[in-house]
């Protein structure tokens, strides 16, 4: 089948993927949409394969699936979940040998930077935290105007620091670096500079209790207004 799009595997019922088929079956490749990914770039694939290869990055691939796993328990009423993300963050780190985490926190999620602090040393983790706005340096420094200052133009504010996040962590050489809050596009900067292996606890919304897909499933409610087009 020639190629025709670039992937659109959201709008795809995506059951040749993700079968349910027995383990010796084959998946119904003849079966997949024009802009199936696994016939327009196949190349593509097997070059990403080839990654998991390398043992460091297969074994942590393994320790991620196990966890995906036991993220589930079987009962007399079938299949469920069992595990919240911060717990699954203590076994996976258990799981990976990583003894000291570093806590990238924003600001606005600073007593939730401490609860989780006290719950990961509670663990036996050492817990190394900055927070954003780290140097303290002006938000003028980034070409930001006066108006442009959340508190106004008169107020001192401090620059979301995510760079330097980022290279205090590094150099604290944790195991494991942690982003709690960080804003978007902070967070890109945090993940561009971040050396070390890092997740994601919490990302920030600043109206839904960081909880962006809340929009989503009230879209066709309270927040029908995000789904009409431009
Ligand atoms: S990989 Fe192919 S089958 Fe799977 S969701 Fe994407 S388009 Fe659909």
């Amino acid at each position: 089948m020639p190629k025709s799009k670039s992937p659109t595997c959201a709008k795809c019922p995506g059951v040749v993927c993700h079968p349910s088929i027995k383990a010796e079956e084959k998946p119904p490749f003849d079966k997949v949409p024009n802009f199936c990914p696994m016939i327009n770039m196949n190349d593509v694939i097997q070059n990403a394969m080839t990654k998991y290869d390398d043992p460091d990055t297969l074994e942590f691939a393994r320790q991620a699936s196990i966890q995906e796993f036991e993220c589930y328990e079987q009962t007399p009423e079938g299949r469920r979940t069992k595990n919240p993300r911060i717990l699954e963050l203590i076994q996976f780190s258990d799981k990976c040998g990583y003894k000291k985490l570093g806590l990238a926190f924003c600001a606005g999620l600073s007593d939730e930077a401490k609860k989780l602090t006290e719950i990961l040393e509670n663990h036996g983790f050492e817990v190394v935290s900055v927070r954003c706005k780290v140097g303290a340096i002006p938000k003028e420094r980034i070409g930001i105007k006066p108006e442009e200052k959340i508190a106004g133009p008169a107020s001192y504010e401090s620059m979301c620091n995510p760079i330097t996040q980022a290279e205090i962590l590094n150099a604290e050489k944790v195991d494991f670096a942690i982003i709690l809050g960080l804003c978007i596009g902070h967070d890109t900067l945090f993940i561009k500079n971040c050396q070390v292996p890092m997740t994601v606890i919490a990302v920030k919304d600043r109206v839904t209790g960081h909880n962006p897909l809340a929009a989503l499933y009230t879209i066709n409610s309270y927040y029908k207004r995000l789904a009409k087009p431009r």
